[in-house]
């Protein structure tokens, strides 16, 4: 029996919030889903019409930089590309 998609995520999300900042390797504040929009899975590892949930943490400073969340995709798609 597996649980239900909703708490998965929150499981993981948990989980990966344990991790060090996915940008600069310092403590977490928190963590996040990203889900990769239409056309844009093949940079993510993923055929087209396959959904992929990247979770990913990031520290307090690093959440506030203008673009943190341009350099968490570029991140997420360095470390799912041939990832299927
Ligand atoms: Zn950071």
């Amino acid at each position: 029996m597996s649980l239900p998609l909703g708490i998965q995520a929150r499981v993981m999300l948990a989980a990966v919030a344990l991790e060090p900042c996915c940008l600069c390797g310092g403590p977490s504040n928190g963590a996040g889903i990203f889900e990769p929009g239409a056309g844009e899975s093949h940079l993510y590892g993923v055929p087209e019409g396959k959904q992929r949930w990247c979770f990913y943490s990031l520290c307090r400073s690093c959440q506030g930089e203008a673009d943190a969340f341009d350099r968490v995709e570029a991140h997420l798609q360095t470390l799912c590309r041939g990832v299927r």
